[in-house]
């Protein structure tokens, strides 16, 4: 943390605040300049909270430069992580494509989105048996019954399963059906529930908070990882913002500041960035070209009687098309898609 103090301040107060750095534990390098006092305090403390510092008389301002999370860091692991599911590799060279309906919805439905889906390329099904709904009246997903579909439609087209899990007594349900449990959005900061995330022994996809920044989400990822969970993926699935125009705004910036930040594999997810069908497939394009180590993709065969998300799921022709098109992307900055 750099300590840029008020230009005048007296000796005392520099003693002062040097006095209250060491009571903190930092070692403190001192450098006066012609205008101003700039203390170096060294030490990492990832719990200390600078504010404490910036309240005292004679300081103008404090950057921290160390990051408080750890084990998510680049510094931590200089090598990008690749986690193996099942011989499907996610932060590698390969673009790995995520693609289903937002919800399991029937048999027939699973069962259809899933060739298709596979057919044009993609990796892993996506679907939600447990949803977590903004009003309490709309489709809450099938649960168990949608986990057995999702597995069958998945196993009888060689894709691996990921799914929404919402609370920890699901956890042992969602284990057993699925390769990938899915944390959404509004989970990201349930901080009691990342801990019993750390104890699965199966990959967790972190979505990305509503509101949350970048260092927010990180942290949380280091809650799944510092207890014992190495494998997180991040997904980045758009922010609130004051623009009213998409349903959230996509941050395909997130994607190369998590690449340098964090050795984590991060997937996008424009079908919830932007919740418009007719730009899914732009946002789509943009995350490849930005870095995403995988993009996720909501797709339904008939998107105008699905139970939910429908507005942003894409037909499946538009699927196979986008697919076309973010491979040339992938190919471009010497990656692959399937
Ligand atoms: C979903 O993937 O269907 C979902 C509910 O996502 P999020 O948590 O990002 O809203
Ligand atoms: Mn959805």
């Amino acid at each position: 943390m750099i300590v840029v103090l008020e230009t005048g301040t007296s000796e005392k107060q520099v003693e002062e605040i040097i006095r209250v750095l060491h009571d903190h534990g930092f070692d403190v390098h001192r450098s006066t300049g012609v205008q101003h006092t700039v203390l170096g305090a060294i030490g990492v403390h990832p719990e200390f909270d600078h504010r404490q510092i910036e309240l005292l008389d004679g300081v103008s301002e404090v950057v921290r430069v160390t990051e408080p999370f750890k084990i998510a860091s680049r510094a931590f692991k200089r090598e990008g992580s690749v986690f193996d599911i099942g011989g499907v590799k996610i932060g590698g060279p390969e673009v790995i494509v995520i693609a289903g309906p937002c919800s399991v919805e029937t048999e027939e439905q699973v069962f259809t989105i899933a060739k298709h889906v596979k057919d044009s390329g993609a990796k892993i099904l996506r679907g939600g048996a447990f949803k977590p709904r903004t009003s309490p009246y709309s489709f809450q997903g099938l649960g168990e019954q949608g986990l057995k579909l999702l597995r069958a439609a998945a196993d009888e087209n060689h894709l691996k399963v990921i799914t929404e899990v919402m609370d920890k007594s699901q956890i042992d349900l969602i284990e057993k059906y699925a390769d990938i449990l899915q944390i959404g959005a509004r989970n990201m900061q349930n901080y009691t529930f990342l801990k019993d995330l750390g104890k699965s022994s199966k990959p967790v996809m972190l979505k990305r908070g509503l509101a949350a920044t970048i260092e927010e989400w990180l942290m949380s990822a280091e809650y799944i990882l510092s207890g014992g969970n190495e494998q997180v993926i991040l997904c980045e699935r758009g922010i609130r913002t004051f623009e009213t125009a998409t349903r959230n705004t996509m941050d395909i910036s997130a994607i190369p500041v998590i690449k340098k930040k964090s050795h984590l594999p991060i997937i996008a997810d424009p079908s919830h960035g932007v919740g418009i069908r007719d730009k899914v497939i732009p946002m789509a394009r943009a995350s490849v070209a930005a870095g995403a180590d995988g993009i996720m993709i909501e797709v339904h065969h008939d998107p105008g009687r699905a139970l939910s998300d429908g507005a942003q799921s894409l037909y499946p022709d538009q699927f196979t098309q986008m697919m076309k098109e973010v491979r040339l992307i992938a190919q471009a900055i010497n990656r692959s898609i399937a």
